[in-house]
């Protein structure tokens, strides 16, 4: 059977309340080399390898997005360079980029593979990358990746820039850990010339953690960095939902993704893809559709029509509960649908 998917004057990917949705994020793989402990489970329950689409099935996928408008694409995961081959993934979708349909494609990653990437990630067409860092102190680092080893983050960064990609600083911000150290992160974000973005611990996931001890409003921590600089908000718009600032006494931009206090569901353009072919229309709510099921027994046309009955459900925005005694609505782990 031709599983290929030509790109067509296809009808775009427009949900039931007119968001039109440009940007696909897929998560290549649940598994990791670190264990965050706002993320997952010590031992976590990975999914099984036999029931992971192969490399060419998810390319095929992804050509279905853009043929149907998707133009940015973000591989995340898990940590999206452990997954066995992944240079054969980002090479054949970094070849459609600047032809009709795909714009960008990008990576979330934690870095470690970096010194081992970064070339062939700039060769490949990735210009830019998000990395996961959320303190400088190697002892905070290791506590909050179970035994991650700050130095070989820091040393993908490195590797990262030196490639010439440009690195944006994604930090969870925690009341339990590294709140208090934030100020610092910032500092050294914007002296090594680097935007950095603060989020809101999300509760997504069943990882037996306090998610009320963890959260930390980004309205607060606001409030607290206005005491020590000039926080001078920003029209910039980069399609997500990071609302930005330029710190005046570091020159440098700073964002806020504030999934709690400051829902941004009504401007939503994305939709999350699993290793196993979940689509997965919002972080927050549990419906999916089988994209899997959809390639391997119908073709490119039922994946068209696997995609039109997900525009018809896409909800209208998550409903994220810190509150003390709250329990998570959405029980799969982030890594599964990629953060
Ligand atoms: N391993 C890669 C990394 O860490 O960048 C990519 C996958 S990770 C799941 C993607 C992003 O999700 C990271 O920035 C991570 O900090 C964030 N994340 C994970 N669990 C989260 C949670 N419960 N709430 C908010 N952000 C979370
Ligand atoms: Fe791994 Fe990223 Fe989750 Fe940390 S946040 S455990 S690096 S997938």
């Amino acid at each position: 059977m031709d599983r290929t998917i030509q790109l067509s004057d296809k009808p775009k990917l427009i949900d039931q309340f007119g968001r039109h949705i440009t940007y696909l994020r897929l998560s290549v793989t649940d598994r990791c080399d670190l264990r965050c402990v706002y993320c997952m489970k010590a031992r976590p329950d990975f999914l099984p390898k036999s029931e992971l689409l192969t490399l060419e099935e998810l390319t095929v996928l992804c050509d279905a997005f853009i043929a149907r408008g998707v133009e940015k694409i973000r591989l995340t995961g898990g940590e999206p360079l452990v997954r066995k081959d992944i240079l054969t993934l980002i090479e054949n979708l970094g070849a459609r980029i600047g032809k009709p349909g795909l714009k960008e494609l990008c990576l979330t990653t934690n870095a470690t593979q970096l010194p081992k990437y970064a070339d062939r990630l700039a060769a490949a067409g990735i210009r830019r990358l998000n990395v996961s860092l959320d303190t400088l102190d190697p002892d905070i680092f290791s506590q909050l990746t179970r035994g991650g080893k700050l130095r070989q983050t820091l040393d993908g960064i490195e590797a990262a820039t030196a490639a010439g990609l440009h690195v944006k600083i994604n930090a969870v911000a925690l009341n339990d850990t590294n709140g208090a150290h934030l100020p610092d992160l910032i500092a050294w974000a914007h002296g090594q010339g680097h935007d950095i973005s603060l989020i809101e611990v999300m509760p997504v996931g069943e990882i037996g953690v306090n998610r009320a001890s963890q959260f930390l409003s980004l309205l607060d921590v606001r409030k607290a960095l206005e005491t020590r600089w000039t926080l001078a908000d920003l029209p910039d718009d980069t399609g997500g939902p990071s609302r930005y600032v330029r710190v005046q006494e570091t020159g440098g931009r700073l964002g806020f993704i504030s999934p709690l206090t400051g829902n941004f569901c009504a401007g939503c353009n994305r939709v999350r893809m699993t290793c196993t072919g979940e689509l997965f229309m919002c972080l927050g709510q549990n419906g999916s559709v089988d994209l899997r099921a959809a390639i391997r027994d119908g073709g490119p046309d039922a994946v068209d029509r696997a995609l039109d009955r997900a525009m018809a459900t896409k909800p209208l925005q998550h409903d994220f509960d810190v509150s003390p005694g709250a329990t998570s609505t959405v029980t799969r782990d982030m890594a599964r649908t990629g953060g």
